[in-house]
């Protein structure tokens, strides 16, 4: 029989095989018991999370005459063929090769009938972020007129791509990366299956690579298999997911502990060049100067664990002072710390880097202390030359914050250029806003902007805090922020704007506006702006001499004022010309 892949071969069957995703495999099950399912869902997640694994489980379950506990038996003529792929009332699709108002279309007719062995009619569209519009549009009608026979699966990886008008029929389940032990219980349950020996540490190894991604894990441990003779070691598993990196590592913090900064700046170009993710990576280098300072207390511990125990990394921990060490790693957390809120990991990284480099800067901010210049004589063209380069790094960081890369690129497209140091405030959609807006829309989103605020996770409520709802309509809402690098970090955070719509449709029903987003300096111009273009259109009526319109025009006028002040309540003033 010809080799079949481990991620296929132990692809989950049932809901408790799903490993990392219990909160949402839970939902699942209890909604197919209590028969309370939905008529569409969508999975959202990062790749090889379980999404159409859940959505195949979930075809069986629903349909299979002997579940159990909202499990499907996995033995029965229904299982088995749809686990085969050949049940025609389960029709997968991949929207990445179909991506057609057509084929849309096809899936709407057919869902027309009634399935013909199976309970439920299910339609797994994988990817479904890759459909056109037309097809978003097909779809939608098709999710607007639901079948009671009929459920969508919807899976993604990039939610922020779909409609919020699609959104906001799905029931959504967010699948998260996988940790990294339950992976590694995973791969020990396949090898033991399998009769396959291996080191311990050489799952950790492989886990840790997978970055929470079960079908990555064992891709990369099938590699190890190859790789190996008989027993999967420790060294195996090192070179099937880079050494390379281990041994960057030990030039980086080498060339920060030598106090080279464009070597270390240079070497962390290189590991990120290779595909290396800001977040891992800075994790690793914690880890990293932590199991430094442990091989200086207790070496032989470490010699039976770690995984880098290389001659320069020996020579480093034998070298450096502990204090050192301490700081560094000081510097480690918080940038790990920053990075977690920013679209720019990389940025941040370099100026850690600077930071680690410089090690009289670097001890000054981790603790805070002041540096005496007497007691700590520093080289003053060094200090310059450091100073130079801080600079750079920070004025890179400001351009990067100034034009942030939009991750669509239609957006980048359509998007008003902003200008290198300060967020463009997108004057004619604040006008927009204003025209439509009531105060009754306005009304009804503070009543709720609490609640929004908590439904968001913690790091878009932590943006949010500094903000608050100026104004509102049927289709638009305008909100202003307190710091303008916050309101230019929210303009540009898609999955900011799909969260906040999403929940906000479910506190207010079906209200799914667009966001748009000033800074709270701007907005008494703008408001001004907006109340005086309008003020002025009566008058020029006025000179166009129709007596009927001459009669209309104080009503009108006065309209103006009144929807101003339903607008912005007391803080309008109008000013007479
Ligand atoms: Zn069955």
């Amino acid at each position: 029989m010809a080799y079949q892949a481990l991620y296929r071969v132990w692809r989950s069957q049932r809901f408790d095989d799903l490993v990392g995703q219990e909160a949402i495999t839970k939902t699942l099950k209890n909604a197919i018991q209590q028969q309370k399912t939905s008529h569409a869902y969508l999975f959202t997640g990062p790749r090889g999370t379980g999404k159409t694994s859940a959505a195949k489980i979930f075809a069986k379950a629903i349909n299979c005459p002997n579940s159990v506990d909202g499990e499907p038996c996995n033995e029965c003529e229904m299982c088995r063929s749809i686990t085969e792929g050949r049940q025609e009332d389960v029709i997968e699709i991949d929207a990445a090769s179909n991506n057609g108002v057509e084929e849309i279309r096809f899936i709407r007719d057919r869902a027309n009938y009634a399935p013909t062995a199976a309970k439920y009619k299910v339609y797994i569209i994988d990817e479904v972020h890759m459909l056109s519009t037309g097809a978003f549009n097909a779809l939608l009608k098709t999710l607007e007129e639901p079948k009671e026979h009929v459920i969508f699966v919807l899976a993604t990886t990039e939610p922020h791509k779909i409609p919020a008008t699609i959104i906001s029929r799905t029931q959504r389940f967010d699948f998260k990366r996988i940790g990294v032990s339950a992976i590694i219980g995973r791969m020990a349950y396949i090898l033991e299956q399998s009769n396959q020996p291996y080191e311990e540490q050489a799952l950790s190894v492989i886990a840790r690579a997978a970055e929470g991604g079960m079908r990555d894990a064992l891709s990369i441990l099938d590699q190890a298999i190859s790789f190996s003779n008989e027993t999967i070691t420790l060294a195996d598993a090192l070179a099937v997911t880079g050494s390379l990196t281990t041994e960057m590592m030990d030039r980086f913090i080498g060339a920060c502990l030598q106090q080279d900064v464009s070597s270390a700046l240079e070497v962390l170009e290189n590991i990120l060049a290779e595909g290396k993710e800001a977040r891992r990576l800075t994790e690793d280098l914690l880890l990293y100067c932590r199991d430094l300072l442990m091989y200086q207390q207790a070496p032989k511990l470490l010699e039976s664990r770690a995984a880098y125990l290389t001659d320069p990394f020996k020579q480093l921990a034998e070298t450096t002072a502990s204090e050192r060490l301490y700081s560094m790693i000081k510097i480690l957390s918080d940038t790990q710390n920053e990075i977690r809120f920013t679209n720019h990991a990389n940025v941040y990284l370099e100026v850690a880097t600077v930071k680690l480099a410089t090690p009289q800067t670097a001890a000054a901010n981790a603790a805070n202390v002041q540096v005496s210049p007497a007691t700590n004589p520093v080289d003053q063209a060094e200090l310059t030359a450091l100073k130079t380069q801080l600079q750079q790094v920070q004025k890179e960081l400001q351009q990067l914050k100034a034009n942030p890369t939009v991750e669509k690129e239609e957006r980048k497209a359509a998007a008003p250029k902003k200008s290198a140091n300060s967020y463009r405030v997108p004057t004619e959609r604040v006008y927009q806003v204003l025209s439509e807006a009531t105060k009754d829309h306005l009304l009804n989103v503070k009543n709720v902007w609490e609640d929004l605020l908590m439904a968001l996770p913690v790091t878009q409520r932590a943006m949010l805090k500094a903000s608050e709802p100026m104004a509102a309509g049927p289709s638009l809402l305008l909100v202003a922020f307190d710091y303008e690098i916050v309101c230019q970090r929210a303009d540009s955070n898609d999955e900011l704007r799909l969260n906040l719509q999403n929940s906000l449709s479910m506190m207010i029903k079906n209200y799914t506006p667009e966001f748009v987003f000033i800074t709270r300096e701007s907005w008494p111009r703008l408001r001004q702006a907006f109340l005086s273009q309008h003020h002025d259109r009566p008058i020029e009526m006025e000179a166009s001499d129709s007596e009927e319109k001459i009669s209309l025009l104080p009503k009108e006028t006065n309209e103006v004022v009144e929807q101003a002040k339903s607008l912005f309540g007391d803080l309008v003033t109008i000013k007479e010309d």
